[in-house]
């Protein structure tokens, strides 16, 4: 097994279009709790492989739940649990994971599989798998994708626009973000004129949720802090699944909370801990420009972009948040 460092887009495209054309067995994921563009990758580069000739099985990392918000992306129906997948595949590729961890139990692919292929878009991707299609500067890993469909001669069609389109608007929340360029937009149109109902998918990603979101909300936004010495400003608060089970809502329910409290001028950087049902906190950061919170994620563990990230905490809420604190308040951050 060789390794090529910063391998480029023709090195990725010579070794899916090899592995399609020799009907080879390849094996996609996205990280632990696909968001849209870790799905809309999967499912995307999946299908185009296997129009391509190759033998595809697309999965993610367990818990195999998928988020109500997703389970409508074209393919997801065909999505195979994580420990019922071939353990040593020709190829394995995996999207939109910034780091080994955040493959989970598939994290063993990477040696068993004859190459493994890691396309990605995180800065704080450390460089693993044989061959490497990793840029910080994609707004978003279907970006990465849509090139590598194009290299392979896969028309675009309603189906495969519907997964990058996801993924575009997710990472890049709704074209808003400062990781949104000209080339992104260009895309955008590209994939608009495919014909695919942006609107809905919107509507579906961003703007539908069960009644119990409001109640949930209501409790969260009403136990938000407010830490103006902290840093530049720190705003945060905290829910767990437990709650989220309360009120009838998937876990999942808890990630567009940070959305909510991350619009708060005071606070440069918002914080959402999820408390899980095994006593840890998955931790939500944003920043609203003036701190890194990438570099705050990964001195915690995790990792992300410079205005996103995250990462989990063993430490209880008290631990956890002071840790954070100790991080903004370095300065270290900015
Ligand atoms: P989230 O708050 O879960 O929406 O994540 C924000 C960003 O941080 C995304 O780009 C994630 O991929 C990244 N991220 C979240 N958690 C982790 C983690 N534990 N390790 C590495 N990156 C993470
Ligand atoms: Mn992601
Ligand atoms: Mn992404």
């Amino acid at each position: 097994m060789t390794t090529v460092t910063g391998a480029s887009l023709t090195t990725a495209i010579e070794l899916l279009d090899t592995a399609a054309s020799a009907g080879a067995t390849v094996v996609l994921s996205g990280h632990v709790q696909p968001d849209a563009d870790a799905l809309g990758s999967t499912l995307a580069l999946a299908e185009g492989l296997r129009r391509r000739g190759a033998r595809v099985v697309a999965t993610f990392p367990a818990p195999f739940v998928l988020p109500e918000s997703l389970s409508w992306l074209p393919g997801a129906g065909a999505l195979v649990p994580s420990d019922q997948i071939p353990t040593a595949p020709e190829v394995f590729v995996s999207l939109d994971a910034s780091s080994t961890g955040r493959l989970g139990d598939l994290a063993g692919l990477l040696h068993s599989a004859g190459t493994s292929l890691v396309v990605d878009h995180h800065a704080s991707n450390p460089g693993f798998g044989t061959v490497r299609l990793v840029d910080p500067g994609a707004a978003a890993t279907v970006v990465l994708v849509a090139e590598l469909l194009d290299g392979l001669g896969v028309a675009w069609d309603d189906d495969l626009a519907t997964c990058l389109y996801a993924g575009l608007a997710a990472d890049t929340g709704s074209f808003r973000f400062g990781n949104t360029a000209p080339g992104t937009h260009e895309l955008a149109a590209r994939l608009l004129g495919t014909g695919i109902d942006h609107a809905t998918i919107s509507q579906r990603l961003f703007d539908t949720a069960p009644f119990g979101r409001l109640p949930l909300l209501s409790l969260v936004a009403g136990r938000a802090c407010l830490e103006t010495e902290v840093g530049a400003g720190l705003v945060w608060t905290w829910a767990t699944v437990a709650e989220a089970r309360d009120h009838g809502l998937a876990g999942d329910q808890l990630e567009a909370l940070v959305d909510v409290i991350r619009a708060t001028r005071e606070a440069d950087v918002a914080c959402v801990l999820k408390g899980q049902d095994d006593g840890s906190w998955v931790v939500s950061l944003r920043s609203r420009g003036a701190t890194d919170v990438s570099h705050v994620a990964i001195e915690l563990g995790g990792g992300g972009h410079r205005q996103a990230a995250g990462y989990t905490s063993r430490l209880d809420l008290p631990g956890t948040i002071a840790a954070l604190r100790g991080m903004l308040a370095t300065g270290s951050s900015n």
